[in-house]
């Protein structure tokens, strides 16, 4: 018997399949996403009670899939849903190939959505000094409500969608392609759900 925190996390690796996602620099959103996640998944697991992947492989699966399957999902245990994505600036931006650095969302009324993003923001910050990048006071840099994403709003638990690094930004891409980067990006993003639920107040259970 062990003790582990009293809460599941999905753990949802955007894009995939037909859908890239964003790319830049030789490298595609979907397989960034994809590696972080798992990295992401190994270090939470030993902490929760379970962590459940929207997708394990580079294959579509559809925004109301992703979020059918977090809601359908261990209805008794109290949930967080986390996604993993990388940004890119808009072709036409003044910003093109220059923004760098983490940005994170959640639902408006979404509390503890919002800290959960604002926590997670933070531990990249501490962990692998991936600053974040935009918004203003007095919200936290980085940290954006957003009421048109479909997995924040459609999602019946707390969730947060992180941008882990712009892939058209050189420095970011070159961070990106490397593995152990991507392992520490994981680590760091599960140190954030842990201090996360901490603060929260979610208890520990027993668990065989
Ligand atoms: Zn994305």
């Amino acid at each position: 018997m062990t003790a582990r925190l009293d809460i599941g996390l999905v753990i949802d690796p955007g894009h995939g399949g037909r859908d890239s996602g964003a790319c830049g620099h030789g490298l595609r959103e979907c397989d960034i996403n994809l590696a972080v996640a798992q990295h992401f998944a190994d270090a939470v697991l030993p902490h929760v009670r379970y962590v459940l992947p929207t997708r394990t492989r580079d294959e579509d699966v559809t925004l109301a899939q992703r979020v059918n399957l977090a809601n359908g999902h261990g209805p008794e245990t109290r949930k967080l849903f986390v996604s993993v994505h990388c940004n890119a600036t808009p072709v036409l931006s003044p910003w093109k190939g220059k923004a760098r650095g983490s940005q994170a969302m959640y639902y408006r009324n979404d509390t503890e959505g919002a800290h959960l993003a604002g926590v997670l923001l933070d531990a990249l910050r501490r962990e692998v000094r991936v600053m974040p990048w935009g918004g203003s006071l007095p919200r936290q840099p980085g940290l954006f409500q957003r009421s048109d994403l479909y997995v924040l709003r459609r999602t019946n638990c707390a969730a947060a969608l992180v941008e882990i690094g712009f892939i058209d930004h050189p420095a970011d891409a070159a961070q990106m392609r490397d593995e152990a980067w991507q392992q520490a990006v994981g680590i760091a993003l599960a140190k954030g759900v842990v201090r996360h639920c901490y603060a929260e107040g979610v208890r520990l259970a027993e668990v065989a």
